[in-house]
């Protein structure tokens, strides 16, 4: 095949039959698309999220409840329900048997089987949708191919043998068919169901790309493209045209929800072009993410990424000792801990934690690894963060970017800054109810003037 597209539309894209309909006319468009990646139904995930958090069996039955009203009301849309209705009945029918045999408290490897029922049933009904349209729309499960490791809630691809499950079992039904699969979901090497962690179709669509050499992966979405920083903080976020790899990754990394952190890796490995549209307005243009682009200005977007955790270390008895950071970070790696902002005077470190907030499943695995440092340091751990990132170039060394920044945030509490590691970032702390501001604030001052 010589051109091959990937069409990855998320949540909003496909939450309702109407936004299936314009989705269907963006791949009916392109006979290039031959695989298209969905998402769950806008809402449908934090309500399976919601089950496995409930004990009480009426209020998981309440969030079931909601998932079937979204469902049926795409199935009572189509021409032919009748079609896909035993489908739709059997997958609900599974999701209802988990919540009534479920004990008090899921497993893992349950919450993950329960998350997967958002995008089995937004597939089935969005084949079904091409098939109405005239096309050969076909439902794929992404277990098949999507192998990942046992890591339930944040499962591991792993390349290799999804390249060669893809060329086996995903290959050859692209020429007549156009293959509807799943997001987010896989399986390990026992066929348990995994997920990739929350926002994990876009890192679905660019594995699958690699898998395939496809030549672009497209995200449709619910914004025109990436933006100077997320257009919900301020009204004078611009869409960018182009964007580079290494930019994009930055921006994803440090919060731009418009794109999961991984999904640039695949993507760069195999070069393949990543495009970024508005489901809604695909005539209005988007963002084409590449490894060369025309431009690198010095200042690129803002990205911000909420509820981070600060975790201060100090070891007076440190002074003039050797060994002080490596003892901190061989406890944190045997823990499993990865660290993200570090700053360092010597005889303490501070260092924010890649994960949002003290929720119960964060404490559950830092915890242990504190007390651990707490046998030979002072700890303290401060919440309530944001991380604000300013994106772009050589930044490690452009004249007047401290000056920019310091100007703009002169009346601010900055919590850390993190400046000269990176040639594509610069990163802060500020405390989360500051955030908003700064970062509008800080987008007039360096993106006005362009
Ligand atoms: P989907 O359901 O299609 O995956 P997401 O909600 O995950 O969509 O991502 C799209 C959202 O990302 C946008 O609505 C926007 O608010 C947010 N966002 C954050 N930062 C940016 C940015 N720099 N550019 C565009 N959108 C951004
Ligand atoms: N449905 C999943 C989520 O809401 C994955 C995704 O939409 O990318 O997190
Ligand atoms: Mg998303």
């Amino acid at each position: 095949m010589s051109k091959l597209i990937v069409a990855k539309f998320g949540g909003t894209s496909v939450a309702d039959f109407d936004a299936m309909s314009r989705c269907a006319d963006i791949v009916l468009n392109d006979p290039a698309i031959r695989l298209v990646v969905v998402s769950a139904s806008s809402g449908v995930t934090n309500l399976l999220v919601d089950i496995t958090k409930h004990t009480d069996i009426s209020e998981r039955y309440a969030c079931y409840q909601g998932i079937e009203r979204i469902t049926l009301a795409v199935l009572h849309r189509l021409a032919q329900p009748q079609q896909v209705a035993a489908d739709i009945d059997a997958l609900l029918g599974a999701l209802k048997d988990l919540i009534e045999q479920g004990g008090a408290v899921y497993s893992g490897v349950h919450k993950d089987e329960i998350q997967s029922f958002g995008e089995r049933l937004s597939s089935v009904l969005f084949a079904q949708v091409l098939r109405e349209r005239g096309a050969p729309g076909l439902c794929f499960d992404a277990r098949r191919v999507m192998r990942t490791d046992s890591r339930f809630g944040k499962g591991e691809p792993q390349v290799g043998q999804i390249s060669q499950l893809a060329a086996l079992q995903l290959q050859p039904l692209l020429a007549d068919n156009i293959v509807v699969t799943q997001g987010f979901i896989g399986a390990d090497d026992a066929g348990q169901t995994t997920t990739l962690g929350r926002g994990g179709s876009d890192y679905s669509a660019a594995l699958f790309g690699e898998a395939l050499a496809a030549s672009v992966v497209q995200i449709w979405t619910d914004v025109v493209g990436i933006f100077t920083t997320d257009p919900r903080l301020t009204e004078q976020a611009r869409c960018i045209k182009e964007i580079s790899f290494d930019e994009a990754a930055e921006m994803a990394t440090f919060g731009a929800k418009v794109l999961h952190p991984a999904t640039l890796i695949p993507a760069m490995r195999r070069n393949i072009g990543v495009f970024v549209g508005s489901s809604r307005e695909p005539q209005a243009g988007g963002t084409w993410i590449a490894k060369d682009v025309k431009e690198r200005p010095p200042y690129r977007a803002i990205a911000l990424r909420k509820s981070q955790t600060l975790i201060t270390v100090k070891s007076p008895a440190m002074l003039h000792a050797a060994g002080f950071l490596t003892r901190v970070f061989d406890t944190l790696s045997r823990h499993q801990i990865s660290v993200d902002l570090v700053t360092t005077s010597e005889i303490s470190v501070a260092l924010t934690l890649d994960e949002g907030g003290m929720t119960s499943a964060f404490s559950a695995s830092v915890e242990p690894a504190l007390a651990e440092l707490r046998s030979f340091c002072d700890v303290s751990v401060e919440q309530g963060l944001s991380l604000v990132a300013v994106i772009g170039n050589h930044l490690h060394s452009s004249k007047g970017v401290t000056g920019d920044l310091f100007n703009t945030l002169e009346r601010i509490n900055m919590r850390l800054i993190c400046h000269g590691a990176s040639k594509h970032n610069l990163c802060f702390l500020v405390q989360d109810a500051d955030a908003p501001a700064v970062v509008k604030q800080l987008h007039q001052n360096l993106f006005s003037a362009a």
